[in-house]
């Protein structure tokens, strides 16, 4: 081939659409073209890259490939038929109900955080509609809490009601409680949530939800393969699981701090009962009998064997050997960070946390990202309020200090640089924070998504 990239531009049959290729090509071709466009995404291999992606080290991965692949074309939908699938699930599971005290605790695994929440929101809300509340249900929500439980309240037609939080971004307990009507069905705390890594007072609010006779979930999508880990390693760690009486279910993501391959996380009731409001079954299809525990129906059975064959290779002893790493390298951060003269947000318990620019005048936190990405960073910007956030992985031990001596020239650039906000990202994110009309923001954001599908 003389120019092998010619092979792969498409005819275009319509105005907007492509062709299926007419030919079939050459399965290694396809695949060096595909290596090729791989290398224009973030560096996540070294530790350039935030969130998104959880490395543990290259042995690890090739580990969760290999354990993928052995049941690559397996269907977790019907573990009748691969009954070693059922049991590595049960047994995740399972481990996961005792990780978090819940001698008598239920769940399911999902495909991830998103289908986890979603699933904890539809269980309750027909769980109460079984009990004869009727009216409009509603539930509580720190301003923190993650995205995908105003997505499950649009999906599935419970009314969010939003708490602000304190000085430290933890939900406001007080709050919470003048919140509560006679619909309220749940409260729902994060341990922690995601923008700062902040843990509500999980205790509080779950007294609350007692005293009203309402559910507490607790959001561990991202601490819950953490935070018992580095409670045992003697870190500060607030009750956050069954332990507190109150609490009546919890999310936790393997694909995140379990290092599991991705589409895995974990939702746990305190009890069978409960649990059952989330299956769907029909015996009237002519199909057959129809069971199906979550939102999907065909499953990946690699990301529950990945995530079987992760708890046995790690183990205890594995998780508490990478996370005492991991907070090892995130207490070189943030001290990093800090002695640079940035101020990092509340008291954020584990390895997520956010920084900002306690004087924004001299130094413009929007401008600090632009200069990280161009320096090869990719980096998350958060808007209220104005910070960029941080979430480490034993990938990053080897690049923490090449992040801080990048940080340090960016503040400096930034700082003889002001005319730098009104130009790129920064532009972008500064007008974003600052502008109250919401519509306009909206506008911009279904156009982005639009365009997203544009090949
Ligand atoms: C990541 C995350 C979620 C959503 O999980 P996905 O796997 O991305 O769907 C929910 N809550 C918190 C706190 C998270 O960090």
């Amino acid at each position: 081939m003389e120019n092998p990239t010619q092979e792969f531009t498409q005819s275009t049959s319509s105005q907007k659409h492509l062709k299926l290729p007419l030919k079939s090509k050459d399965r290694t071709q396809v695949l060096q073209h595909m290596t090729e466009l791989q290398k224009t995404g973030a560096n996540w291999h070294d530790g350039r890259t935030f969130s998104l992606v959880y490395h543990a080290g290259d042995e690890h991965t090739e580990f969760l490939k290999k354990a993928y692949d052995l049941y690559f074309h397996e269907n977790g939908l019907n573990p009748g038929a691969f009954p070693s699938i059922k049991k590595y699930e049960a047994e995740v599971v399972s481990m996961v109900c005792d990780l978090f005290h819940g001698a008598t605790a239920a769940g399911t695994m999902t495909s991830g955080g998103s289908e986890s929440i979603m699933m904890a929101v539809k269980t309750y809300r027909d769980y109460y509609a079984s009990l004869g509340k009727t009216a409009q249900p509603e539930m509580i929500l720190p301003r923190t809490i993650h995205p995908a439980f105003c997505k499950a309240a649009q999906y599935f037609k419970v009314k969010p009601i939003y708490v602000p939080v304190d000085q430290q971004f933890r939900a406001d307990v007080a709050a919470t409680e003048k919140a509560i009507t006679p619909n309220t069905i749940l409260i729902v705390g994060s341990a922690p949530a995601y923008p700062h890594g902040c843990m509500d007072p999980i205790e509080d609010l779950a007294r609350l939800a007692q005293k009203h006779s309402i559910s507490m979930h607790v959001d561990a999508c991202v601490g819950g393969m953490s935070l018992p880990f580095l409670k045992k390693l003697g870190h500060a760690i607030p009750a956050f699981d069954f332990s507190i009486p109150g609490v009546t279910s919890i999310s936790a993501d393997l694909h995140k701090y379990g290092f599991t391959a991705k589409g895995a996380s974990v939702i746990v009731y305190r009890s069978a009962e409960l649990r059952r409001h989330q299956f769907f079954i029909t015996q009237d299809w002519p199909g057959g009998l129809f069971a199906s525990p979550s939102m999907t129906g065909t499953r990946p059975a690699g990301s529950i064997a990945a995530a079987w064959a992760t708890f046995q290779a790690l183990g205890e002893e594995g998780y508490l050997k990478l996370h005492q790493e991991i907070m090892t390298t995130a207490q070189k951060f943030k001290q990093g960070i800090q002695e640079l003269g940035f101020k990092i947000l509340g008291n954020p318990e584990m390895s997520v946390f956010a920084f900002t620019s306690p004087e924004p005048k001299e130094v413009n936190i929007y401008v600090v990202a632009d200069l990280m990405e161009k320096k090869g960073w990719h980096v998350d910007r958060q808007l209220a309020p104005e910070c960029i956030h941080l979430m480490i992985t034993p990938a990053h031990t080897a690049s923490v200090l090449h992040y801080l001596a990048d940080l340090k020239e960016a503040r400096d650039y930034s700082r003889a640089h002001p005319e730098l906000a009104t130009e790129g990202m920064a532009a972008l994110y500064g007008m974003v924070a600052q502008i109250p009309d919401p519509t306009m923001i909206q506008q911009f954001l279904y156009n982005y998504m639009d365009e997203r599908y544009l090949p």
